[in-house]
């Protein structure tokens, strides 16, 4: 497959389209970024790697990072974390609080912002130092090895993160928070302002396209049964509300954040990483998701 031929085309038929959407500006650091940015990068597990446009820029990965926190939670703690969040799409926005009260505080996934805070809380339950030895664990699958916090984003997310308090105390009433919900907050507005490029992103993922094994130490990250149900999620919930119509136009499993890149990988064969910041009503990348759709039906494969 001539993967910088489609990629090419992919972009030429998205480039002149309007830029719709609104950055995240709910966080003030991200209504700061410059809504113009596009970049995409391939890589592949036979060893291809092809970048476009800004696909070297590091940008705020966001709701990116909550695939990163669940292999981490899945491979120390299997699938006793299935009692304490669920695997079913929301059909709601990532941030919505309106489910939690009749499911028990149960969060329907992993990936909405209510799931992701119960994640974080279990990574701090079992880990001494989770900050440190969730970068670590990141920094270990991928050969650049650039993924960071930033502080400046997490303080910022912080400042106004009223959304998250009211998820994280909420859950906590219904007993499904074991620690003090501000340290549990704290670490996830870190987990929130990991930055890396499109390239650091397309590499860092490649061990889930891979059956949960990296390509470049060979280290099984997570059991191949695992990495199929994460990649399961990341198909019907990565999305959030709009997990339907990522299906039904790329047709791979994938994730977004509201930094506006997302990630989608094909089993067996290759990581995607997009980003463009311009959100649209549902928080994906609004060129992103259109860069996708593209991509997929040019080079006519998908996981269906
Ligand atoms: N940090 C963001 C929030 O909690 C993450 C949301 C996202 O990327 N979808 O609102």
């Amino acid at each position: 497959m001539d993967f910088e031929d489609i990629i090419k085309r992919a972009y030429q038929s998205v480039e002149n389209l309007e830029n719709k959407g609104q950055l995240a500006s709910y966080i003030p650091e991200l209504a700061r970024v410059d809504p113009t940015k596009f970049g995409v990068h391939i890589s592949t597990l036979k060893g291809y790697h092809y970048g476009f446009g800004d696909f070297a820029e590091k940008f705020s990965i966001q709701s990116i990072a909550k695939v990163l926190s669940l292999a981490l939670a899945y491979e120390r703690l299997g699938g006793e974390i299935w009692s304490r969040v669920g695997v079913e799409p929301s059909g709601t926005g990532y941030n919505s609080l309106v489910q939690l009260e009749n499911d028990n505080g149960i969060p329907r996934n992993p990936f909405i912002n209510a799931g992701a805070l119960v994640i974080c809380d279990i990574l701090i339950t079992l880990l001494d130092n989770p900050k440190e030895e969730l970068l670590g664990y990141i920094n270990n699958v991928c050969s650049l090895k650039n993924i960071q916090y930033s502080p400046k984003i997490a303080a910022s997310e912080k400042s106004v993160g009223y959304r998250n308090m009211s998820l994280c105390y909420f859950i906590k009433s219904f007993g499904n928070i074991e620690n003090d919900p501000d340290e549990v907050l704290d670490f996830y507005f870190d987990l929130c302002s990991l930055e890396g490029s499109c390239q650091d992103l397309s590499e860092l993922f490649l061990f889930l396209a891979n059956g949960g094994k990296s390509v470049f130490t060979g280290e099984q990250i997570v059991a191949t049964i695992k990495a199929k149900r994460i990649n399961s999620i990341m198909q019907t919930c990565g999305f959030y509300d709009e997990s339907g119509q990522f299906a039904f136009k790329v047709g791979l499993p994938g994730k977004s954040g509201v930094g506006g890149g997302i990630i989608a990988l094909l089993p067996q064969d290759y990581v995607i990483a997009v980003w463009s910041p311009k959100l649209n009503e549902k928080g994906n990348s609004y060129k992103g998701m259109k860069f996708l759709e593209a991509f997929t039906t040019l080079s006519e494969v998908s996981i269906f």
